[in-house]
């Protein structure tokens, strides 16, 4: 019987068993898994839902599934929380494609058979029979709750708990805590995902610039490089990274081929393979393909490049060589990802994604890089509770911004609201927020206006905008700026 992390741990690469689903006593692989959900939780003593875990179970089960095709899977739940974006999508994914049962029942016993070690769980079925049923590996969703040292720490900064001892905030200021300057993000204020707390952390920094306005930009240092190596550029020797990223990528691209292929390419020096190529050694494993085999080219085939060429461009800068001379293919998204059920078509596709990626650095020639100027306005397009927040937020950071709105006046679904559930008058917050963004004067509000053509690239937009006041004639305005935030909400549907 596992927790829900150990269970994560133990499909993970790095793990106990190297990525293997097995039980770790007698190192079997398991044909049966149950999960047993809200352990823990929504009970009298933590009477609250810790939100993460019937995905955090779904995705679990999935992984098994992946590693192990044949397993059969129940996850025993009081009801399925699948809330978020994606998340229901998921969830019917789970259980249509993958096969794995959901059983919407309590297991009032688990004892263990003394042969075969297997634990047999008795629950009653959905349709009220007592069932008893063997499983080789129960994995426990266990509660979030609040560390033992919150108490501790909410005494050190003299800020309130709630009533499960995680930090007290309210509904409209979800990263305030009771006292000034003191804000809070992630699962210290509650249990959350991963998404929620990204969300939260940038929210947090937003507020603290805010606070830091008068102070922006003072401590920056210009970051130095080395100087550039003497690199022979014109002769191409190109080296190629082959990530695993654990197994998220090896366990549907066959790598060994894959590497034999890479060998073949032409000018193609050097291939080594990475568990993780985003982690800090990588560094030094460049630094051995550079000074080993004079390679002055490189192809990263990870993940995307979206999220990781600007890394390995940094670290080539570290190191003194021309940023443009790094390549990134994405084989976890583009191969095997999508392609989980063909990994020979997968294959296939990494070596042709790969193959075109080397053809492509061959002919990389060292950059320089040049800065353009950034118009520091910020577009808001919309008018409600969304975008007034961020408006007002980017206002006191010492942004200049223009608020668009195609109604009449802010507010946007808000007007509508009059209640929330906790009690809390959302009309006092619009009216607060109207008020602190009219007499803001780094905020410019166009109402019956929108946006009719956008031109430029990030840092440097021109937008025009339409205003249209009923019974006059259309103003048109140009607008410079430097990002745009969107933040409309689509109508709701009449048939509600
Ligand atoms: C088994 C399991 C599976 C999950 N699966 C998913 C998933 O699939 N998808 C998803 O979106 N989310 C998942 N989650 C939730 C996800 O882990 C959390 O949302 C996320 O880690 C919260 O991040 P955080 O930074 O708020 O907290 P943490 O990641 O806990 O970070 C807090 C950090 O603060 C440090 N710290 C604590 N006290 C102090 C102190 N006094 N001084 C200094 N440092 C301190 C801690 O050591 C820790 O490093 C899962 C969680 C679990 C347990
Ligand atoms: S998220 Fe699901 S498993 Fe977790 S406590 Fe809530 S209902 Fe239970
Ligand atoms: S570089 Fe991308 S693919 Fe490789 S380990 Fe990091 S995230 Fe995964």
């Amino acid at each position: 019987m596992i927790t829900s992390l150990q269970s994560e741990r133990i499909m993970t690469k790095s793990g106990p068993s190297g990525g293997r689903l097995v039980r770790l006593s007698d190192d079997k692989e398991p044909e049966k898994i149950g999960f047993i959900q809200c352990v823990g939780t929504r009970n009298k003593e933590h009477n609250y839902c810790s939100t993460v875990c019937c995905m955090h179970a779904t995705k679990e089960a999935i992984l098994a599934k992946e590693n192990l095709p044949e397993i059969e899977i129940k996850i025993f739940t009081l009801d399925m929380r699948a809330y978020g974006k994606g998340f229901e999508e998921l969830y019917q994914k789970a259980k249509n494609v993958y096969r794995i049962d959901y059983v919407r029942s309590r297991p009032s016993f688990i004892e263990e058979d003394p042969e075969t070690k297997d634990l047999i769980v008795t629950y009653v079925s959905e349709n009220g029979k007592l069932v008893k049923e063997n499983f080789q590996v129960i994995v426990l969703s266990m509660e979030f709750i609040a560390p033992k040292t919150t108490k501790r720490d909410s005494q050190i900064y003299e800020i309130e708990l709630n009533e499960h001892g995680f930090i007290e905030t309210t509904d409209f200021k979800p990263l305030n805590t009771s006292r000034d300057g003191i804000f809070v993000c992630g699962s210290f204020s509650e249990p959350k995902d991963i998404p929620d707390s990204i969300t939260e952390g940038s929210g947090t920094s937003a507020l603290a610039s805010a606070l830091l306005a008068d102070q922006k930009g003072s401590l920056i240092e210009k970051k130095r490089y080395p100087a550039q190596m003497e690199i022979d550029y014109e002769n191409p020797r190109i080296g190629v990274i082959l990530c695993h990223c654990g197994n998220e990528i090896s366990k549907v691209v066959k790598m060994a081929e894959l590497v034999k292929f890479i060998r073949t390419i032409s000018d193609v020096v050097v291939v080594e393979n990475e568990f993780y190529a985003c982690s800090p050694q990588i560094e030094k494993k460049i630094e051995y393909m550079i000074t080993q085999y004079n390679m002055n080219r490189l192809v990263v085939a990870a993940c995307s490049p979206r999220t990781h060429a600007p890394l390995f461009k940094e670290i080539l800068r570290d190191i003194g060589i021309n940023h443009n001379m790094v390549g990134v293919v994405n084989l976890r998204e583009q191969c095997s990802w999508v392609h989980y059920s063909s990994p020979y078509k997968a294959t296939q596709k990494a070596m042709s994604l790969i193959q075109m990626a080397v053809a492509k650095i061959k002919k990389a020639k060292p950059l320089l890089e040049n800065y353009a100027g950034i118009n520091p306005r910020a577009l808001i397009i919309g008018g409600g509770i969304a975008e007034m927040v961020v408006a007002l937020n980017l206002a006191e950071q010492g942004h200049p911004v223009t608020l668009i709105e195609k109604g009449h006046d802010l507010g946007g679904h808000l007007k509508k609201i009059v209640f929330t559930l906790s009690g809390d008058d959302p009309q006092k917050l619009l009216f607060n927020l109207r008020e602190k963004i009219i007499s803001n004067t780094n905020i410019e509000v166009l109402v019956n206006s929108e946006v009719t053509d956008v031109k430029g690239y990030v840092g440097n937009f021109q937008s025009k905008v339409v205003i249209k006041k009923p019974g006059e004639k259309e103003d048109i305005r140009k607008i410079i700026h430097g990002v745009t935030i969107i933040a409309t909400m689509p109508i709701l549907s009449d048939s509600i």
